[in-house]
């Protein structure tokens, strides 16, 4: 059990941090208490903007000897409300965005060490500048920070090839909730010394620490990509395609998406300047991007050849591949815009699941099937990672109706029935947003209690005290 923070503590805080690390000032904390989906606003005394791992320090040592719950906060762009504070105002707001150096870049190492307010689109670029590129990119890359992206075991459009946050991690430096300093920075890239407490940081939501910097691998920067959009009728044959696409151009495709017609009309309705790049409508769309590093063949080809085999062989409907960057963009768009779409046309129950990649074409029909049939008119709306099993299972309320009102009423029961359809095929309620507060409680109903007795054990060991993002990730006893 957290305390409520006192004036003594306040007051200790606002003398460590000075007027840029502290303030309680309710036009500077309000922008940052209700969460990205707008879905919870909380309540803090203050909002904490420590500049350096020593600020950091002093915070946690502060808080844990008050017993003060922290909320570490990056960019605030959780889908699961996971750096919105309480609604009872006994958590402090620990805001990391003032950390943003990129302490160092290594061509040699392909190594970078950023701190954990550098920005995902700032550490694009600097990357860029020495040749490399860092992999991980997601549509709120202008805002998500390091820092969220390693707590949350960020995933995004390539993780096909360069796998999740957890993947691109070598090393983080954390502040723990006794106040000590964490130096896991080493980019070792063996190191057999037992538990991993960096793979134990990655994920953690905030829960056991507060990191602080991580050192993320590089890779070569792209020489050239290919990005294709395709129609199709059926998912299984999407699979197909990948598996096909794969063996014919190496280890070059590294997003295979899908979006749903239903997914594409909305981006279509709703974002500006918008357009679908093929002639007629099909069932399910892909697109595909294929990259090589400088000096290797342009993958436009191969994948040409590829896209017009599976044309000719009836797996897909049609075919076409961006003709110059701008159109590459443009087709990223329709991918990265649907969410957007989406609250603009009234909003869904969200959910971010995922099964095994065979089994995703048949979730993906049975699972509508049986929304649709158990909340009649409900409009279930897919897209997303295919070529992960990673699927947004969103489901829209049916046409006529108060949007608001009936995801009111509803929401909760559909999510509650996505998620069981979803532990039904073995899969997972979570596959890259995390737990935060939003799904907290039917994380809580499906877990398994072997697993949730580690994860208690865990926290007990780290965060005695309870002080580090309590409500979020851990069910409650
Ligand atoms: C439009 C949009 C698209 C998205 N697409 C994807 C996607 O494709 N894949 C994906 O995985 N996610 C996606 N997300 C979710 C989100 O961007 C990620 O979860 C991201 O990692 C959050 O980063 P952030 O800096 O905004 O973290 P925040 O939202 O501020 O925090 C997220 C969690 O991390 C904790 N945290 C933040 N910083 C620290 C720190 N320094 N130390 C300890 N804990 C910390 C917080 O307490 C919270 O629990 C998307 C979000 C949006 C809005």
């Amino acid at each position: 059990m957290t305390q409520m923070p006192d004036a003594n503590l306040l007051e200790s805080l606002r003398q460590r941090l000075g007027p840029k690390g502290f303030s309680g000032a309710p036009e500077d904390l309000s922008p940052w208490l209700t969460d990205w989906r707008g879905r919870i606003t909380g309540k803090a005394a203050a909002l904490l903007s420590p500049s350096s791992v020593e600020e950091v320090q002093a915070i946690v040592a502060l808080a844990s000897q008050a017993g003060v719950a922290l909320v570490p906060q990056g960019g605030n762009s959780s889908m699961v409300a996971g750096a919105t504070p309480p609604v009872d105002g006994s958590a402090l707001l620990l805001s990391l965005r003032r950390m943003r150096a990129i302490r160092s870049l290594s061509g040699d190492d392909n190594v970078a060490v950023a701190e954990a307010g550098v920005i995902l689109s700032d550490l694009h670029v600097a990357a860029e500048k020495i040749g490399r590129r860092f992999p991980l990119s997601l549509a709120a890359k202008g805002t998500a920070t390091i820092g969220g992206l390693v707590s949350t075991n960020a995933g995004g459009t390539q993780v096909l090839r360069f796998g999740t946050m957890r993947s691109l991690v070598l090393g983080i430096e954390a502040v723990l909730p006794s106040g000590e300093r964490f130096d896991g920075l080493s980019a070792l890239r063996k190191d057999n010394r037992g538990y991993d407490l960096r793979q134990l940081l990655v994920g953690a939501e905030g829960t056991l620490g507060v990191v602080t910097a991580a050192s993320l691998r590089l890779f070569p920067s792209a020489g050239s990509r290919a990005v294709a959009w395709v129609g199709l009728a059926d998912p299984q044959d999407a699979l197909t395609l990948l598996r096909r696409l794969e063996a014919a151009t190496g280890e070059s495709i590294e997003s295979f998406e899908i979006v749903s017609q239903d997914a594409l009309d909305l981006v279509l309705r709703h974002i500006s300047g918008t357009r679908a790049p093929l002639g007629d409508r099909h069932r399910w769309h892909l697109l595909i991007e294929a990259t090589a590093p400088e000096g290797a063949a342009d993958p436009a080809e191969t994948l040409t050849i590829a896209l017009h085999e599976a044309v000719e062989a009836g797996l897909i409907e049609d075919a076409t591949i961006a003709a110059n960057e701008t159109q590459a963009q443009s087709f990223w768009k329709l991918r990265e815009d649907i969410s957007e779409a989406e609250r603009l046309d009234g909003g869904s129950a969200k959910h971010d699941v995922s099964v095994a990649v065979s089994a995703m074409p048949r979730f993906l029909d049975e699972g509508a099937q049986a929304v649709e049939q158990r909340f009649p008119g409900a409009r279930v709306l897919a897209f997303g990672h295919l070529g992960d099993g990673n699927i947004h299972f969103n489901v829209r309320p049916p046409v006529g109706l108060d949007d608001k009102a009936w995801l009111a009423s509803e929401g909760t029961g559909v999510s509650s029935f996505v998620h069981d359809l979803v532990g039904e095929a073995g899969g997972s309620l979570s596959a890259e947003h995390g737990i935060g507060q939003l799904k907290l409680a039917d994380f809580a109903r499906t877990i398994d209690p072997v697993r949730l007795a580690a994860l208690r054990a865990i926290k007990q060991a780290i965060d005695p005290k309870g002080i580090m993002n309590p409500g979020k990730l851990i069910p409650p006893a």
